[in-house]
């Protein structure tokens, strides 16, 4: 094989994989480089979103939240059912399969589109070339008309609470428990810190959350961070706001972790603790002498809004450049810069982002919060419809939450969607759409949506904000 691409993609998660693929798609000669390790030393495909982020997390929400449903709901449905017990180990391997079956899949995907999958470490070079180092230690120059950066992030430590792997967990160890602990100290209430939280909890831990800032969620509407607040406490969450860790003393049998907030110093003792204190980009090894690409002041790969680094040829996608820390983001990121290199048109609406807090009840939403049309000075109408409200979420059992529909007071126009409530990372997509296509609060009074359905509470709460709910009271 020459070692001359058209296009050569160092980092093979959820931002570089997609470029790899859409390149290949486009009929041009496509490597992707990636370096992923597993604990065990193995090499998989998938970067941290498959293998120790997105989808383990998922599966071990999914597994957790069941075990929950059985234990504290099966007798409201008239289900009974003697000795729920749980089996962390089958659980931890259930979420092993699945990773494996993801990251396996990514192989099968790269063959479909002709990517030549290479394992082991990328570093750009001075004129488009790549220095490629092969798991065996082998090193090969490569070439290439045009190289995707897609490294991706990794945990931000703390450093009064340095990762030991042992009492002191990343994400990824916290993923990997296979007992659990029975108090899980929480640092950072945010996605990862709410999503990993929760999953102990259900399985019995008890959790405290240690969170710098007095706001709860301060990304999020604060009307949904209010009802996620008052859901999350109900499930046993300790959640500590204005809490900020000074040190932290490690002994055999646990932590003890010191912080101190308005009311003065404290100190909690817990077994295990995870630091989720958000993410930051990783680019070690990354760039070798001459590659001109340069370097915000938060260590993110500088690019414009179409992930060009202003080095010839040269593109940045996903967690090592700036905007959200998102698989959805890096993807689309990755796809783009793929069709712009083949002289397609490519574009990502930075707008129509959705988030999403995987969560129970789940977190989404797509475009403004109130609190920021409120700033921008844009009169806005703001309709809710509670789940209470919703035949189906009543038939599920699942009433907590509302969906918040917020469009501008003069013409219309979507400017937010909310929801906080059961699959709402699945309703949110309508609202991406709508969003996407600049729709108004009356386009989405005016879609049919099919009864009872949770979709419902979107088209009443977008009903709602001209104060022509039917299935609640306009106020
Ligand atoms: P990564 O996934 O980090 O992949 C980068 C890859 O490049 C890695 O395999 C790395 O080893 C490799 N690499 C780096 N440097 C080199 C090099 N020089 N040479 C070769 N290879 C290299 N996001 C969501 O949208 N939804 C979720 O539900 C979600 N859940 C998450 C849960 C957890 C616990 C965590 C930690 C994150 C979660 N995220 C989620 C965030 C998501 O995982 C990231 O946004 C996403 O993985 C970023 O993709 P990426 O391709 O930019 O980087
Ligand atoms: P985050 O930014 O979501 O939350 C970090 C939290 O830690 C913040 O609330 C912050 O105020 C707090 N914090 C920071 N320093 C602190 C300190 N010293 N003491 C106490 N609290 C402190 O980051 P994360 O939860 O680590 O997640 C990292 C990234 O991964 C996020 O950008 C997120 O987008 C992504 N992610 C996404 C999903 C999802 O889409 N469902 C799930 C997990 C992770």
């Amino acid at each position: 094989m020459s070692d001359t691409y058209d296009v050569i993609v160092i980092g093979g998660g959820p931002a570089g994989y997609p470029a790899a693929i859409r390149a290949g798609q486009n009929g041009l000669r496509v490597a992707c480089i990636d370096g992923w390790k597993n604990r065990d030393g193995s090499h998989a495909f998938g970067g941290t979103c498959l293998n120790a982020g997105c989808i383990p997390s998922k599966a071990l929400l999914e597994s957790s939240e069941l075990l929950h449903r059985a234990r504290e709901e099966f007798a409201t449905h008239g289900i009974r059912v003697t000795d729920v017990s749980m089996d962390v180990v089958q659980m931890q391997k259930r979420k092993s399969g699945i990773v494996k079956a993801s990251t396996q899949g990514i192989q099968a995907l790269f063959k479909a589109a002709k990517v030549e999958a290479l394992a082991g470490h990328g570093r750009l070079l001075a004129g488009k070339r790549v220095e490629y180092t092969a798991l065996d230690g082998t090193v090969r120059t490569l070439e290439a008309q045009h190289v995707v950066l897609a490294s991706g992030s990794s945990p931000m430590p703390l450093r009064s609470l340095p990762f030991d792997g042992e009492r002191i967990l990343d994400s990824w160890g916290a993923l990997d428990l296979d007992t659990v602990p029975r108090r899980l100290g929480v640092i950072g209430a945010g996605v990862i810190g709410l999503e990993l939280g929760s999953v102990w909890r259900r399985l019995g831990a008890e959790v405290v959350v240690l969170e710098a800032l007095e706001t709860f969620l301060p990304m999020a509407d604060q009307q949904v961070a209010k009802e996620a607040l008052k859901q999350f406490k109900k499930q046993g969450l300790d959640i500590r706001l204005g809490a900020k860790v000074s040190g932290a003393t490690t002994g055999p049998t646990g932590v003890a972790l010191a912080y101190a907030d308005g009311s003065g110093e404290h100190s909690v003792e817990v077994d295990k603790v995870v630091v989720a204190i958000g993410r930051r980009p990783f680019t070690e090894g990354l760039l070798g002498e001459g590659s001109g690409v340069t370097l915000d002041e938060r260590g993110f790969v500088k690019v414009d809004e179409q992930c060009w680094t202003g080095v010839d040829g040269v593109y940045a996608v996903g967690d090592c450049v700036r905007g959200a820390m998102l698989a959805h983001k890096g993807k689309e990121e990755g796809v783009m810069v793929a069709d712009l290199i083949a002289g397609r048109y490519g574009e990502v609406n930075y707008k129509t982002v959705p988030s999403v807090i995987y969560t129970a009840p789940e977190i989404a939403w797509v475009g403004q919060t109130e609190e920021q049309v409120k700033a921008s000075g844009r009169a806005c109408k703001i309709g809710v419809f509670p789940f209470l409200a919703s035949g189906r979420a009543r038939a599920m059992e699942s009433t907590a939450g509302f969906a918040k529909v917020i469009a501008a007071a003069d013409d219309d126009e979507l400017l937010g969607v909310h929801v906080i409530g059961p699959m709402a990372g699945e309703l949110i997509a309508e609202a991406v759409l709508a969003l996407e296509y600049s729709a108004s609060a009356e386009d989405l009074q005016r879609t049919i949506h099919a009864h009872p359905t949770l979709s419902e509470a979107i088209h009443e709460a977008a009903l709602a904000a001209d104060r022509r709910a039917i299935d609640f009271p306009n106020r």
